[in-house]
């Protein structure tokens, strides 16, 4: 109900912004944006109501789907099991864009009170818990449903080809499943047509309507850490009997402390956290093992495989040591999200017109991971942050993103429908602001 209006809306304003100025394609999707915030904001607020953990997006991508072919674009489904990528093909010959945006929820149980908030529930890894959109998902879904419609409003002034990628279980699949990115990539996502620039982002609460971007890494490296040390059962009365795997996984616990502080190049920024110790039954009893579950985060993938070894050679020594056993696994992996500079340099001016010039800022690398890094690690790729924190709110009081009370301010979001539109409209001309300067 909304393409005839809009489609005819953008035809007025591109014919009075061109005689104007020759900035008539920012405009008319500027206009596009503001007319379709309404349904932005409810399409995130239904999908938010609704939330998926990954792989298992069934509705959302349905959702996805469905909006997609409406507008006329060819759809492919279960790409990495509940993936759609959309391709639409402008009027005219050019380049390939694809933009990104995640779909999955968290196993969080929500508390932030708001009207549509989600009452879902599932069993993960065996447990039951709420679901929850607490690193705002949904609205990286609704806007760039939102920008699909855009372009293909635009289609025939369109000098190339956008892909849609709505890809399934960025915060990992569950155990024992694949999933994310890296199976996109691997079931053809990125191919025919092969993209020459992929953009995404992701809300969260930096100031309202800001832009975080880095030229080079953004986000860091994940791996999902296991060292199972195995010792010798034994009496709690008497550990000389055996061998004490509670003692050795303590020693590796605070071994891996030393990594960071003498081993690595303090700076190099990494992180080793331990986040599950899981051993024993009775508390008279000293296990035959002990499983250390933990996390792994670099900036530079160098850095990364160093960290890897050394935490290898850690436990093992440190079990050798007691005549106990370590073993290390890493998995999950994650590569580090690094933007490409040339891209970066050339779309800036685009994010600063889009966004204000002064609300546009260069980012430290933060210690959280997003698997975007499996698509940019394969085509030219930009992504940045986008700031939803409500103005009214101090930044001391925002919760962030995973926490049950995570919350965005949704007039923000039509910030981000307007820079991926106009990233990709001035990727395919080929006029960055820049270039328009210096030609003219
Ligand atoms: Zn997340
Ligand atoms: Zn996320």
């Amino acid at each position: 109900m909304f393409r005839i209006p809009l489609t005819a809306a953008l035809l007025l304003v591109a014919a009075s912004a061109a005689r104007a100025d020759d900035a008539a394609p920012y405009s008319a999707i500027d206009q596009a944006a503001a007319g379709i915030e309404d349904q932005v904001i409810a399409w995130r607020r239904d999908i938010h109501q609704h939330p998926e953990l990954g792989n298992r997006e069934f509705r959302t991508s349905g959702m996805v789907a469905d909006h997609l072919r409406a507008l006329g674009i060819e759809v492919r489904e279960k790409v990495a099991h509940t993936g759609v990528v959309g391709v639409l093909k402008g009027g005219k010959p050019g380049k390939v864009v694809a933009l990104r945006a995640d779909m999955d929820a968290l196993p969080v149980t929500e508390q932030t009170g708001l009207p549509f908030a989600s009452k879902e529930t599932a069993v993960y890894n065996g447990k039951e818990t709420g679901v929850m959109h607490a690193c705002g998902h949904d609205t990286h879904v609704a806007i760039l449903m939102g920008v699909a419609e855009i372009l293909a409003g635009m289609r025939d002034d369109l000098a190339g080809t956008v892909k849609f990628i709505f890809q399934p279980a960025e915060e990992g699949p569950p155990e024992d499943e694949d999933g994310g990115a890296r199976m996109m990539v691997a079931e053809g996502a990125l191919a025919d047509p092969r993209p020459d620039a992929i953009f995404g982002l992701h809300v969260g609460p930096r100031d309202y309507k800001t832009i975080g971007y880095a030229s080079g890494p953004l986000l860091s490296s994940s791996d999902r850490m296991r060292i199972h040390v195995v010792g010798k059962q034994t009496h709690g009365a008497s550990p000389w009997r055996g061998i004490d795997p509670v003692v050795v996984a303590a020693q590796i616990i605070m071994g891996l402390q030393t990594i960071h502080s003498r081993q690595i190049d303090v700076r190099e920024p990494h992180v080793i956290s331990v986040g599950m110790v899981q051993g024993g039954v009775r508390f008279n009893i000293i296990p035959d093992d002990v499983e250390l579950i933990g996390t792994v985060r670099t900036q530079n993938e160098a850095v990364r495989a160093e960290v890897h070894e050394r935490i290898v050679r850690t436990a093992q020594k440190i079990a050798e040591s007691a005549g106990a056993t370590a073993e290390v696994t890493f998995s999950q992996p994650i590569p580090v999200t690094v933007n490409d500079p040339g891209l970066t340099e050339k779309m800036l001016p685009t994010l600063q017109r889009v966004a204000g010039k002064e609300n546009v800022q260069p980012t430290a690398t933060v210690m959280g991971y997003d698997d975007f890094s499996y698509f940019a690690q394969e085509v030219p790729g930009l992504f940045f942050f986008l700031g939803t924190r409500a103005p009214d709110m101090p930044a001391s009081e925002a919760a962030p993103n995973h926490s049950p009370l995570f919350v965005v301010d949704e007039s923000a979001l039509v910030l981000g429908v307007r820079a991926l539109a106009n990233l990709t409209v001035d990727f395919l001309n080929g006029t960055s602001e820049t270039e328009r300067a210096a030609a003219n």
